[in-house]
């Protein structure tokens, strides 16, 4: 079997789920289990309209909903043709609304929302989308079981954010699905919701679809798991910066992970960990373009004799000096600077150090006036802002003598104010001045991707 995993944009409008029905018609002999969002934008119309509710804008509240029946029922309307079936499903639908409605007359009155609740009300985003998909399939005659996520995917209680409980999903996914396939039916679930024991709806946390295709396709043993969204997968740069940038049929785990904190707007590694433990290929396709073949992401690649597979950045970067004479050979010192950091939830990214000084980066400065405060009281500190990292990332770049020397070489006069190399030494990232960043993106990847190096991993992103 294999996890067909849809996200909020493929299945926003007629022509977006027309795509998804060729693509899950294209993989019925795969036996797919089909995971799907909410249509894009239903999470955050619901959840704003809770929190208005929560305000007593009641009117704005009941708005937010009708907007989004609307779009609902725009999107059922032209993807079923029976008008029966459009009926029952446009009554089921309003009632759910009504349901909500009623919901947020009680936040308002009670001037209480808690993330139970939250949950409760996103999770209807997943069971809609899921419904007008399974409809759109039978109707076509496509033999589909719909099979609600919450009486598999068991989660502890940490509502808005529910961690999976494997053991007891091991228990109860199997025969909540196999027997469907088993029989040749498709079955269609719901990404992102869940329920605890006790039977109350959870949600894995914000953009959960994806753990949940993965928790699905790993303790089934899928043979791969596909991520459909609107993106071409993994690209060797940010295509609005390179025009000639290309795309990655294949990336490691670890290149991916890298990628990711640059907004790669692919998908977050940690939520496909389970698939990669399991080695279960996971592959980001555009369903805007089903036949391309998209970007691999696997456990280990083959190797191949290219030592960097992709440049990102990320502006908006503020860097840290922080220097010291006490911290010559003091021990405790990185220990007290973190600490600031670690007290006012502030993540640092990069870091480096030498004897007296370290410098270090990070990208939230809601509290950067506090942080530099408590800092000022051991050490000389300095701020430097509108700076930028330039990432560079290959699995093989350890392995590989020059590349440093390229780096450098390429980028020319632009000053690099930090270096650092993850131990995993599969990255190199610099910080620059942002108004400079563009332009050395554009000299790497000249540098380093043009002409194409002569391997089957690239492939130009205007192929379809
Ligand atoms: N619909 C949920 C969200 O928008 C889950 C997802 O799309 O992955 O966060
Ligand atoms: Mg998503």
């Amino acid at each position: 079997m294999i996890v067909l995993k849809f996200g909020g944009t493929s299945v926003e409008s007629v022509s977006a789920m027309e795509n998804v029905l060729r693509i899950i018609v294209r993989e019925k002999e795969n036996k797919p289990v089909v995971v799907s969002s909410a249509i894009a934008g239903a999470t955050n119309a619901l959840l704003t309209s809770a929190h208005l509710a929560l305000e007593g804008k009641l009117d704005q509240a009941h708005a937010t909903l009708n907007d989004l029946l609307e779009r609902h029922v725009v999107i059922l309307e032209n993807v079923l043709a029976n008008r029966s079936n459009v009926q029952s499903l446009i009554f089921h639908i309003r009632k759910r609304f009504d349901e909500l409605k009623i919901l947020c007359q009680g936040i308002a009155i009670l001037g209480e929302l808690t993330n139970r609740s939250l949950d409760a009300i996103a999770s209807l985003g997943e069971l809609l989308s899921t419904r007008i998909l399974a409809d759109a399939m039978s109707e076509r005659g496509i033999p589909v079981e719909l099979v609600d996520a919450r009486s598999f995917m068991i989660t502890d209680d940490h509502f808005a954010a529910a961690a999976p409980l494997f053991d007891e999903i091991e228990e109860r996914i199997r025969p909540a699905i196999l027997p469907h396939l088993d029989s040749g039916k498709i079955v269609v679930t719901q990404g992102f919701i869940g329920a605890t024991k006790q039977r109350v709806t959870s949600t894995l946390g914000r953009g959960g679809s994806d753990y949940s295709a993965a928790i699905i396709g790993s303790i089934l043993n899928a043979e791969e798991i596909q991520i459909w969204t609107d993106v071409d997968g993994v690209l060797t740069a940010d295509p609005r910066l390179v025009p000639t940038a290309r795309k990655l049929r294949v990336i490691s785990f670890r290149e991916a992970s890298e990628l990711a904190y640059f907004g790669a707007k692919v998908l977050h590694p940690s939520t496909i960990l389970p698939a990669v433990k399991k080695n279960i290929p996971v592959i980001v396709l555009n369903s805007k373009r089903p036949l391309n073949v998209g970007t691999r992401i696997v456990a280990d690649p083959p190797a191949t004799n290219v030592p960097v597979k992709s440049i990102a950045s990320k502006k908006g970067i503020t860097v840290i000096n922080i220097q010291s004479t006490r911290m010559l050979m003091a021990h405790g010192f990185l220990e007290s600077i973190f600490s600031i950091f670690s007290r006012h939830k502030t993540s640092v990214d990069l870091v480096s150090t030498s004897e007296v000084a370290v410098s270090l980066t990070i990208d939230n400065t809601s509290q950067l006036g506090k942080i530099v405060t408590d800092l000022e009281k051991f050490a000389e500190t300095t701020v430097y802002q509108q700076k930028a990292i330039l990432c560079i990332v290959g699995d093989q770049m350890h392995s590989t003598v020059g590349v440093a020397d390229k780096i450098f070489h390429a980028l020319g006069d632009i000053n690099v104010m930090m270096i650092t190399q993850g131990a995993s030494e599969i990255n190199m990232s610099l910080v620059i001045d942002e108004e400079r960043v563009d332009e050395a993106v554009r000299r790497l990847h000249r540098a380093f991707f043009e002409p194409a190096p002569a391997t089957e991993i690239f492939e130009p992103i205007e192929a379809v």
